[in-house]
């Protein structure tokens, strides 16, 4: 059976709140999933599990620069 937690994180990197969502019991062969800052793709930490990882920004109130900026207009070109 699946279950799963999340987890927040402060990116060592860009300094924005990060919630990760671990997903295990999903397939039936453990992978090395990694969680990647959604802002500056730093790895947050990696888990060696049967699931999936699910990242999303929780708050940018701490995000430094350069990285908010980037991450703002590649939120807009999207758009
Ligand atoms: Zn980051």
């Amino acid at each position: 059976m699946a279950s799963a937690y999340v987890e927040e994180v402060t990116c060592p990197k860009c300094h924005t709140k990060v919630q990760v969502k671990v997903t295990n019991g999903i397939y039936p062969m453990r992978s090395t999933e990694v969680a990647n800052c959604p802002v500056c793709w730093e790895e947050l930490f990696h888990k060696n599990i049967t699931g999936d990882i699910e990242e999303s920004v929780l708050s940018l109130e701490e995000t430094i620069e350069p990285y908010l900026s980037e991450y703002k207009k590649k939120i807009e070109t999207k758009q």
